[in-house]
């Protein structure tokens, strides 16, 4: 049977599949909801980012959304081919996110629907962003902030943690935050204290970079990276076919890619989105190791987000450059962590089994451990661990920026939003502590080398 020949019960079975089975989530089938947004802001890039990321967020688990906002002309890194304006780029995602869904544009009167506000505009929860920096709170606790960066990053957490209040509205979990939510991604603090943030960041060239795995988060960092000012030669690798049960978390899987190679979307999207070149891998990452030998410099960045068992004790043996990754919980959480070669703890000490169990020192408090390598099954979760790993990355390829601890921890789980920086450990036993050396041999020359 093709995707195209299934009714929508079949569809929305397999769509589903994941999201109903994290904890405490029922109900949220039957939502109504809108989205509205005032119209100057959908003429920056952070009102732009932040209501194609709601669309595309809600509709992978809203089934009827009144999109009550304005059209406007697309700016040029958020324009797609053949696609120059607003409502154009959504409705062509939210389709294949969801062709049975009931999508309007405009009003349809009634109040019954729960309300996602984007910068000043009447809503249940509203959400706002600069650069940098979310917010999202009750609409009675919005809040302004500056929209003159070109950066979406701000725009896109904000995105995720508006969907999320909302998700949970829908499931009949009473909202009784005390207060907003609120994160500067530059600082990766939940609170906007002072700082000196940049709010415009030339483009950052990556050099070459090794993508481990289109799952959700590493196909959710493909779909924003032609949102960001970035610019690099990517090589992806993914041996996993794409599935119905994969379009509810990531922003960038449609039914019309279904049985493609997530390799292999990836890769094409990211060619056809301004990258220099994209090449994709569709073999497992032992297959791609044996059949690449490795080569000093070969890559200038890695981005570990395959989670198969022994993935990652295997990229640490092939000593790594920088790496940089999002991984997301079970709980409503996602980790952000950074390992630079010889100076941070690597892969293999934040999983020293490879496996599931990080091991942390906390700074700043205690953090949940458990259940961290289990797949998202939530829409935001995944799109949220992707742009901190990407946020992460272009402050790291800033030669001047000072960066945050190695690992951060967010958790949507709770009525507030909660947030931990925190140091991983360098084990001593560690495979990286042989590695100093062949380390330096093979990425002194890599961009991003530090030591
Ligand atoms: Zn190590």
């Amino acid at each position: 049977m093709k995707p195209t020949d299934l009714s929508a019960e079949e569809f929305y079975a397999k769509r589903d599949n994941r999201t109903d089975t994290a904890g405490g989530v029922a109900g949220y089938q039957e939502a109504r909801c809108r989205v509205t947004a005032d119209p100057s802001a959908l003429m920056t890039i952070e009102g732009q980012a932040m209501v194609l990321t709601v669309a595309n967020l809600m509709s992978r688990w809203c089934r009827d959304i009144a999109m009550d906002i304005v059209d406007a002309p697309l700016l040029p890194s958020l324009a797609r081919p053949g696609m120059t304006h607003l409502h154009a780029r959504i409705q062509a995602e939210i389709q294949d996110a969801d062709p049975f869904g009931r999508f309007v544009f405009g009003s349809d009167g009634s109040d019954e629907r729960l309300t996602l506000g984007i910068a000043r505009a009447p809503a249940t929860i509203s959400i706002d962003a600069d650069g940098w920096r979310a917010h999202a709170g009750r609409g009675s606790e919005f809040m302004a902030l500056p929209k003159d960066s070109n950066l979406t990053i701000g725009g896109i957490i904000a995105a995720c943690f508006g969907v999320a209040r909302i998700f949970k509205l829908a499931c009949g979990i009473p909202d009784k935050a005390e207060m907003p939510w609120q994160l500067d991604a530059f600082t990766m603090t939940g609170s906007f204290g002072d700082s000196n943030r940049p709010s415009k960041i030339p483009t950052v060239d990556l050099g070459r970079v090794l993508l481990v795995g289109a799952g959700a988060v590493g196909s959710a960092i493909c779909h924003f990276v032609p949102m960001l000012p970035v610019q690099a030669d990517w090589l992806i690798v993914d041996h996993d076919q794409l599935k119905i049960l994969n379009l509810n978390r990531s922003p960038l899987f449609g039914l019309s890619n279904v049985p493609d190679m997530k390799a292999d979307i990836c890769a094409l999207l990211l060619r056809e989105h301004g990258q220099r070149s994209a090449e994709a891998y569709p073999v497992d990452l032992g297959t791609f190791l044996n059949e690449h030998e490795r080569k000093p410099n070969a890559w200038d960045l890695v981005l570990p987000e395959a989670n198969e068992y022994g993935a990652r004790l295997l990229l640490q043996s092939i000593a790594p450059p920088l790496m940089v990754h999002g991984t997301t919980g079970t709980r409503w959480d996602v980790t952000r962590s950074r390992h630079i070669p010889i100076e941070e703890a690597c892969l293999a000490c934040r999983y020293p089994n490879d496996g599931s169990q990080p091991s942390f020192v906390c700074s700043t408090g205690d953090i949940p451990v458990e259940g961290e390598v289990h797949r998202a099954a939530l829409p935001f979760i995944s799109p949220l661990a992707a742009v901190l790993a990407l946020a992460d990355v272009i402050k790291v390829a800033q030669s001047d920026i000072p960066l945050s601890p190695n690992a951060v921890y967010i958790s949507l789980a709770e009525d507030d939003l909660f947030v931990a920086r925190s140091r991983m450990r360098i084990l001593r036993t560690c495979i990286c502590r042989s590695q100093l050396d062949i380390s330096r041999r093979y990425n002194a020359g890599s961009r991003f080398w530090k030591a």
